[in-house]
């Protein structure tokens, strides 16, 4: 394991020599060396498809796709790698959840429990199946320190409820509800559970078997990867009984115009030329985790939220919507608007997200109609706070005078 070592770990980052901060490893990490090589490897030298031809390239190239799949479920603890299906996407998997597994079975009056604090990604798949279905969405909502607030799934769960859709780790306040008793509870009452894992992955993969997790989605490019590959985890029991979403190529054993005979999982749910590139740039990018201090670089990337935190709390007007502990900060900023101070912070060269952060429900609850959000990672410096808080002192000057 590479100690860590935050100016040699900055370094692992083309991105960075282009100057400006990056503030917003939320939204998407920057990519680090390893895994822009081995996206560019996949184009220049592997020029093949998986699980189709014969030639040697191909077959080499299946081989490898299908160990990244094993690195997958060694993340997360999946008991098999036939657990994982790749996706495009945290989006892409919970669709999946919600067509494949919740549509065939939902009837008019089941309840589907989704927490308040859910990106739009663990929202709306659910809201779609329930008008299709004639099932009822149900919030869990967030108490006042801004996480789910589990001590009303009691009261909330009934022999209507069918799942609850529950984030890791909010995307807006950075907080972590308690994955074990959530599903523990919604398992007493013979719900399944989704956890969308698009955020909290980053900072501590679930282990799905000793959570009991039903289902766990994450996106590869909050996790140093590539855009555009994801994975879902699904129980294999709940996996089999589950029919294909999508048709097409190779998820199928025999086709005719009579009907077809699906693959086996994860297959099955894999119709198409998947995205190799993809693929292979996330395994890289957890062959990359794998060889650095994770946990000392996750206390750095806090550490500097805290100071962040600190440092901006003098400023008049400043409210924090951060749960502690969190390497995110939302904020803002009492009579300016946070677009237009995001806009003057990009006149600085600072990147950080505003806006409704795909949670307007958050959003609702938290009473904003949006906030900024600077989220850091272990290739920011204390240097990048110090610019975050002197640009905001110029910009507040400017706005408020
Ligand atoms: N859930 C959370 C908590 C997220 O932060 C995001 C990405 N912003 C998503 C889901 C969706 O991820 P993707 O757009 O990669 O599918």
């Amino acid at each position: 394991m590479t100690p860590f070592n935050p100016s040699i770990f900055r370094q692992q980052f083309p991105a960075l020599t282009q100057g400006g901060i990056y503030l917003d490893s939320a939204a998407t990490a920057l990519k680090p060396l390893a895994v822009i090589e081995a996206t560019k490897q996949c184009y220049c030298d592997d020029t093949a498809t998986v699980h189709r031809s014969q030639h040697r390239a191909a077959q080499d190239l299946t081989a490898r796709f299908e160990q990244a799949r094993s690195l997958v479920a060694a993340l997360i603890n999946a008991p098999s790698a036939d657990d994982i299906i790749w996706t495009r996407g945290t989006t892409d998997a919970i669709n999946l959840v919600a067509q494949s597994y919740a549509r065939p079975r939902l009837l008019p009056g089941d309840e589907i429990l989704v927490s308040e604090a859910e990106h739009h990604a663990n929202l709306i798949p659910w809201l779609m199946v329930a008008e299709q279905t004639g099932a009822q969405v149900v919030k869990l909502p967030i108490g006042t320190n801004r996480l789910p607030e589990l001590a009303r799934l009691p009261s909330l769960l009934n022999d209507k409820t069918r799942l609850l859709a529950l984030g890791q780790m909010s995307n807006v306040t950075g907080g972590c509800p308690d994955l074990a008793q959530a599903i523990t509870l919604a398992h007493s009452a013979g719900a399944r559970v989704m956890i969308d894992g698009a955020q909290g992955i980053v900072h501590c993969p679930a282990d799905v078997q000793q959570l009991d997790i039903d289902f766990y989605a994450f996106s590869g490019h909050k996790l140093y990867g590539p855009t555009g590959i994801g994975a879902l985890y699904g129980k294999s029991e709940l996996l089999a009984q589950m029919p294909p979403w999508q048709g097409g190529g190779k998820m199928l054993t025999q086709a005719s115009f009579g009907g077809f005979t699906p693959q086996k999982p994860p297959h099955c749910f894999e119709a198409g030329t998947p995205n190799i590139a993809g693929v292979l740039g996330l395994a890289a990018a957890l062959n990359w985790l794998d060889d650095q201090d994770w946990s000392a670089a996750e206390r750095y990337s806090r550490a500097l939220a805290d100071q962040a935190e600190q440092w901006l709390a003098q400023l008049p007007g400043f409210r924090s919507f951060r749960c502690s502990g969190s390497s995110l900060l939302a904020f803002d900023i009492a009579g300016i608007h946070h677009s237009d101070i995001v806009t003057l912070l990009a006149v600085h060269g600072i990147a950080l997200r505003n806006g409704q952060h795909c949670a307007q429900p958050m959003m609702a609850a938290l009473g904003v109609s949006g906030t900024l959000r600077a989220s850091f990672a272990p290739y920011n410096s204390p240097q990048d706070v110090d610019a975050l808080v002197s640009a905001l002192i110029n910009t507040i000057d400017l706005l408020a005078n």
